[in-house]
């Protein structure tokens, strides 16, 4: 997909399963389980999308995935298959040492799982000539997490970064590479950011977890992991309306069958039109 000079893919690290009810929060099963079908142990089927971003002659990964570090028990927990994310970039004749910017939305494991890798007993930068961006509010939250969240954050995935000082940490919103634009987003965390990418007179917005599926377009369906909802709520009901209003192109992070789509309105409801990208 191409927005002027900028080039982007939607990529993906494979699938994780979370429980269904954790997903839609308030909304009662028989509901959300129309939309995504749950399995016998009550998970649904989400997606680990990343994109690959290549603009003014540098390279740029938004998300990481689950990556390649999991313990098997948590694996089965999650359903989780192989880390997919360095086979992908191979299919684009990517090296992860080419990768010059890495973004993460946030500091959840399913985000930046495949930040860091093993290397015999050593955690190391899975992309060594890479700059990780992430908002600072969202490291020093990551680095002392609450009991209600913390089994989301796993330190290997982020304090080998910043022990070999790799990571910006943003303060606000930025501008980080001609058409990248991250743009914080609070409600799923205090600190997580979203993707806006323009080139060309055309814009695409990685929502990330602020609306992880299409399903999620509709304002009460917030997931029950929010730590801020009704925060979550106020960026839905500025976002959404945005995004359908100007024509940009949504990217759903963990949608596994609409990876991008334009919203339309119809008597104040929002649907996602599914687009597929080259
Ligand atoms: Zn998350």
């Amino acid at each position: 997909m191409k927005l002027g000079d900028l080039e982007f893919h939607v990529i993906s690290d494979g699938d994780v399963w979370l429980d269904g009810g954790a997903m839609f929060g308030v909304i009662p099963k028989p509901l959300w389980e129309r939309k995504a079908p749950p399995d016998a142990r009550n998970r649904i089927q989400l997606a680990l999308n990343c994109l690959l971003i290549r603009t003014a002659g540098k390279t740029v990964l938004v998300e990481t995935g689950c990556g390649t570090k999991m313990p098997p028990k948590l694996k089965q927990i999650y359903g989780l298959g192989e880390s997919r994310l360095l086979g992908e970039l191979q299919k684009f004749d990517l090296h992860a040492t080419e990768i010059d910017i890495v973004i993460n939305t946030h500091l959840h494991f399913d985000h930046c799982g495949g930040n860091t890798r093993l290397e015999a007993d050593k955690i190391v930068p899975t992309f060594p000539n890479a700059k990780y961006v992430v908002q600072r509010g969202e490291f020093e939250h990551a680095c002392n997490p609450t009991e209600r969240d913390q089994a989301s954050y796993f330190t290997e995935n982020f304090a080998p970064i910043e022990g070999c000082k790799k990571f910006a940490l943003l303060e606000s919103d930025r501008a980080i590479a001609p058409g990248v634009e991250l743009v914080r987003v609070p409600g799923h965390t205090a600190n997580m950011q979203c993707v806006k990418l323009t080139g060309g007179d055309k814009t695409a917005f990685f929502f990330a977890d602020l609306i992880p599926t299409a399903a999620h377009l509709p304002l009460p369906w917030i997931m029950g992991y929010d730590l801020y909802p009704m925060t979550t709520l106020e960026n839905k009901k500025k976002w959404i309306p945005e995004v359908a209003k100007e024509g940009w192109l949504a990217l759903f992070g963990h949608d596994p069958h609409t990876k991008a789509a334009y919203l339309r309105e119809k008597d104040g409801a929002f649907t996602a039109e599914p687009v597929t990208l080259d």
